[in-house]
């Protein structure tokens, strides 16, 4: 089979006007990037404000290997699947970050014959979006520094004489917003600033400070969860970036850098639509970690293809106990819109690499075995399909698994893996069916179309885990309980202070977003399957005011990521021509 490049390259697509057309996004709606992309201006909806809305199907996924289990692919896919049997549709996915295009895991665009293309336009800078992140959250990091520095410089009375401003009295050692980059440079995590020539102060006060990648910054993470311009501005203005000398905090809207924060983003806001590779209209927007931020593409983006389409595909990232959690619970809540139904995407590789009968240790290649054919690891890991699926179901939602078929999957095994679904009671609504988007598009989708079709025919009984109006220690319990199937939540001595902290502050209505590995339902990696009788521990909260939730750091979560000993970017290059080679 061709690489995806190749593919999307050998492909004739479609003028983005041409596509915004068909969908019903007129010329006032867009301003084009080029000929096969354009910004959509969220005041479209207000065109559209009397429509009735589509179907919102909610694409997620097992315990995945560091792969990825295929579901941007199934995601895309099942669009081109649905369109194929003459529906309306529009997919909506995160903007993939350069961190991981360079580094180890290649592209985010899908892949096979089920792609957003140009896939290196969307891999790749795309409309500048994270870019504008980028300059936003580093602009707040800047006056930080900056306001530390002239407060200190002067002395907070003089200072306040000299601008006619108050002092902030910031806490040196309680600055809180880090730097953000969009690259995995592992060597930034933690890094020193404002370093002075011997004896002189003239470049800032010497402190501790580190990078996270820009997907980890809670500008992004805004930038999902707002409604429109003055919603995000709002939310700006809320966000949390040090605490003063008394433990009080100081928001970007006290340093008066939130309006200048939000011009930055002023772009940012408006979604852009691409298309697959079969000319369904695609909506990218903004790409928040699905641990430490909610791992969702944005709300603007779904209201729009909802108010367009019969049905709006999107995909929450990892497993279902990860973006898919923190979508109904976190981004189904803000937007008041739950999804109609839950698509559970399962690969033989995924679930053999869940059975616990292979050694598997973080950071490490994957066995050869899991790739091969083992009906025993396939049955052993069935538990963590069952799982899933469970946990899907208990929002309310009908679930359709979609076995995502890969090149060396043997016909036993699939129809295997679907006789196992079929045959176990689940007692509410489940439906399987084999995809093979990835080798054949949306011919090789429809038979998962039409099971989505049917699901969301069955009345949706939506309901998050908890309500925002419970305390922050219960909405954990949820989560943990309620969600993951724990024993119990353990917080740590400075976990539960901070938790009195952010109720004293205010904040026991916001949303909780537990931080923790992708790769097992617990948080420790190596334990596979489907666990029972587990702790979750939470080490440290964090406030992330102008998002809306405060995030619990449960175990080891990355926000910086590093390189591997051979990156991905190795196999890119450029012809004279200006063709990019060996994106993946
Ligand atoms: P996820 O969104 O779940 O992280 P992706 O859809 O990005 O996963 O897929 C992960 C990787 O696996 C991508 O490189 C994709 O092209 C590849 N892939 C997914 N499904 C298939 C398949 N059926 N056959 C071959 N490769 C696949
Ligand atoms: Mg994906």
């Amino acid at each position: 089979m061709k690489s995806d490049i190749q593919i999307c390259r050998d492909t004739a697509l479609t003028p983005i006007d041409q596509i915004a057309q068909m969908a019903g996004i007129e010329p006032q709606d867009l301003t084009p990037q080029g000929t096969l992309k354009a910004k959509v201006k969220p005041s479209i909806l207000k065109r559209l404000a009397d429509k009735p809305e589509g179907k919102l199907v909610l694409v997620t996924a097992i315990t995945p290997t560091p792969l990825g289990e295929g579901k941007t692919v199934t995601t895309i896919g099942l669009s081109q699947g649905l369109a194929k049997i003459n529906k309306r549709v529009i997919a909506c996915i995160r903007q993939p970050s350069m961190g991981p295009v360079f580094g180890v895991k290649g592209g985010a665009a899908g892949g096979g014959y089920s792609q957003v293309a140009p896939m290196e336009k969307l891999n790749l800078h795309l409309t500048g979006d994270i870019h504008a992140v980028t300059a936003a959250h580093n602009l707040a990091a800047a006056a930080i520094d900056a306001r530390l520095y002239h407060e200190e410089r002067h002395g907070y009375e003089a200072f306040s004489e000299k601008t006619g401003l108050s002092a902030l009295r910031i806490d040196i050692e309680n600055i809180v917003w880090k730097r953000v980059m969009d690259h995995n440079d592992r060597a930034l995590r933690m890094i020193t600033v404002g370093k002075n020539e011997a004896g002189k102060t003239i470049n800032g006060l010497e402190r501790d400070d580190g990078f996270e990648i820009s997907a980890a910054s809670e500008i992004m993470a805004i930038l999902a969860l707002s409604k429109d311009l003055a919603d995000m501005r709002q939310r700006i203005g809320r966000v949390v970036l040090a605490y003063n000398i008394d433990g009080n905090p100081i928001t970007a809207e006290d340093l008066q850098v939130a309006g200048a924060m939000t011009v930055t983003m002023c772009e940012a806001i408006e979604p852009t639509l691409m298309q697959t590779l079969e000319g369904v209209p695609t909506l990218i927007h903004a790409g928040p970690f699905a641990n430490i931020a909610h791992g969702n593409s944005s709300i603007i983006a779904d209201r729009i293809a909802l108010k367009l389409s019969e049905f709006t595909v999107t995909e929450g990232g990892f497993g279902s106990d990860m973006g898919f959690e923190k979508a109904c619970n976190i981004k189904a809540q803000q937007a008041n819109r739950g999804p109609d139904c839950a698509v559970v995407v399962a690969t033989l590789r995924g679930l053999k690499a869940n059975s616990g009968l292979y050694d598997l240790r973080p950071g490490q290649a994957l066995p050869d075995a899991i790739f091969s054919p083992d009906e025993k690891a396939l049955i052993a890991g069935f538990d963590n399909l069952k799982w899933h699926i469970r946990n899907a179901a208990q929002y309310g939602l009908p679930v359709v698994v979609a076995v995502n078929r890969f090149p060396q999957d043997t016909d036993a095994e699939l129809e295997l893996l679907k006789t196992m679904v079929t045959d176990t009671d689940f007692s509410t609504y489940v439906d399987v069916a084999i995809s093979e988007a990835f080798g054949r598009g949306g011919e090789g989708a429809t038979e998962l179309a039409q099971a989505v079709v049917k699901a969301c025919e069955t009345p949706a009984n939506f309901k998050p885990l908890y309500s925002l109006s419970q305390t922050l220690e219960e909405k954990l319990m949820a989560v943990a309980e309620v969600g993951y199937g724990a024993r119990s939540v353990e917080l740590s001595a400075c976990a539960k202070e901070q938790l009195a902290a952010l109720k004293k502050q205010g904040h026991d209505n916001l949303a909780v977003c537990l931080a923790k590995t992708p790769l097992s339902i617990t948080t420790d990696p190596s334990v596979k399957g489907a666990p029972t009788d587990f702790v979750v521990p939470v080490r440290e909260l964090k406030l992330c005011a102008g998002a809306g939730f405060v995030y619990a750091l449960c175990g080891n979560v990355m926000t910086m990521p590093g390189l591997p000993e051979k990156p991905a970017y190795m196999n890119l290059d450029i012809d004279a021509d200006g063709n990019i080679i060996g994106l993946s």
